[in-house]
């Protein structure tokens, strides 16, 4: 065996190298909200996992199973246990992010939702956006380098291909714990440069990069935020349609990633 350090790789260099170069086989979405997820589990006919590798009494639910090389995780962060509402937002997103990837140990992460888009920056009801960065809008915490740190602003993983080959759009995502939008927050929004927001995105990416896990996020666009309509109106009137486009578009992302090695999206 060759000694280490002699201008051979090193052994942490072949195993990322190995890592890198072999086709994608375990994929984990991270999806908010039920109606979100369930035209998924349909399209790939997952089954919930009756034994799940969660803590017992968590409302979290992983649906799994497989479709052509791909072992296909979709967890959901449930029902809150005292509301019985769906465990929207950044709190529950990051702890199920961090117990699938320890649980699951995937290649790849998707973390798939609606939003609320800008028209000013191009967005239209029922867009499905590739976010090219993420940031949060919510954060504000105006001491040198902590403001940074509040802003928690991160690269996504890079798919030019997928761009190329599916007809989805490329913007800048903004998270923040709030459905509607607060004047500070507009300003944080337009100092992000966003085209579209969340509750979860910027979450999900703190998550992944923590743990050194390729991330990726697909939001369709339910309302617009600068548009004349109330936020939560329009959100409840497209959620329907908007979330069976988002699903036929992550079952084109998923047919695409199958085969292929993480470089190659
Ligand atoms: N009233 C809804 C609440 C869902 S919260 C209900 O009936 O359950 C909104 C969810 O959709 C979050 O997961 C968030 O990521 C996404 N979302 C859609 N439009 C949004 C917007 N304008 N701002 C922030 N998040 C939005």
């Amino acid at each position: 065996m060759a000694p280490l350090g002699d201008g051979l790789d090193t052994a942490e260099e072949a195993i990322a190298g190995h890592l890198v170069k072999r086709p994608i086989s375990t994929v984990v979405i991270i999806i908010a909200m039920q109606t979100e997820a369930l035209p998924l589990v349909d399209k790939f006919q997952l089954v919930e996992d009756s034994d799940s590798p969660f803590p017992k009494g968590v409302p979290w639910v992983r649906y799994y199973g497989t479709y052509k090389e791909l072992n296909i995780n979709l967890i959901w962060p449930g029902k809150d246990l005292g509301l019985g509402v769906d465990s929207v937002g950044t709190i529950s997103v990051s702890l199920v992010t961090y117990a699938s990837i320890c649980a699951l140990q995937p290649d790849l992460i998707i973390n798939a939702g609606t939003c609320g888009g800008f028209k000013a920056k191009g967005a239209g009801i029922s867009d499905v956006f590739v976010a090219s960065e993420v940031a949060f809008h919510d954060r504000r915490i105006p001491i040198p380098v902590f403001d940074m740190y509040g802003v928690g602003l991160r690269p996504t993983f890079p798919t030019p291909n997928l761009l190329k080959e599916i007809n989805l759009k490329a913007g800048k995502l903004s998270t923040g714990d709030s459905l509607d939008m607060s004047p500070q927050d507009e300003a944080s929004i337009i100092a992000n440069d966003a085209t579209v927001k969340d509750m979860e995105g910027a979450a999900v990416a703190y998550v992944a990069d923590l743990l050194k896990v390729p991330a990726i996020f697909v939001k369709a666009v339910t309302d617009i935020v600068d548009g004349e309509k109330p936020t939560a109106e329009e959100f409840l009137q497209n959620l329907a349609t908007v979330t069976s486009t988002l699903g036929q578009s992550i079952a084109q992302i998923i047919d695409f990633i199958s085969g292929k090695c993480l470089p190659e999206l």
